[in-house]
């Protein structure tokens, strides 16, 4: 399982700040921080630990087994972001 990031996201990287096992990415000192559309989470990584969901504004974080339907594309969009060809 994972927590996955939605696309109302607002980009302020609260979150980044509170994940223990630094899986939210990018972070703000990336390159690629200033022309991401919303941040991403690793499901790779992830330990569910809710922290995320907890301290982002917007409730823009979900556990991937309750992700509203609205938002159901979110859980592949968020682990394709890491994958190789997505970052090339
Ligand atoms: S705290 Fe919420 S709004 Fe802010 S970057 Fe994280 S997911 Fe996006
Ligand atoms: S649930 Fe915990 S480990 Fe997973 S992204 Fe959120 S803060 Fe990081």
């Amino acid at each position: 399982m994972s927590y996955v990031i939605v696309g109302s996201c607002v980009n302020d990287a609260v979150c980044t700040e509170v994940c223990p096992v630094n899986c939210i990415q990018p972070t703000p000192d990336a390159r690629d921080f200033a022309t991401a559309e919303m941040l991403y989470i690793n499901p790779a990584l992830c330990i569910d630990c809710h922290a995320c969901a907890e301290a982002c504004p917007v409730d823009a974080i979900y556990p991937a087994e309750r992700l509203p339907p609205e938002w159901s594309a979110y859980r592949e969009i968020n682990a394709a972001f890491f994958k190789p060809e997505a970052r090339s």
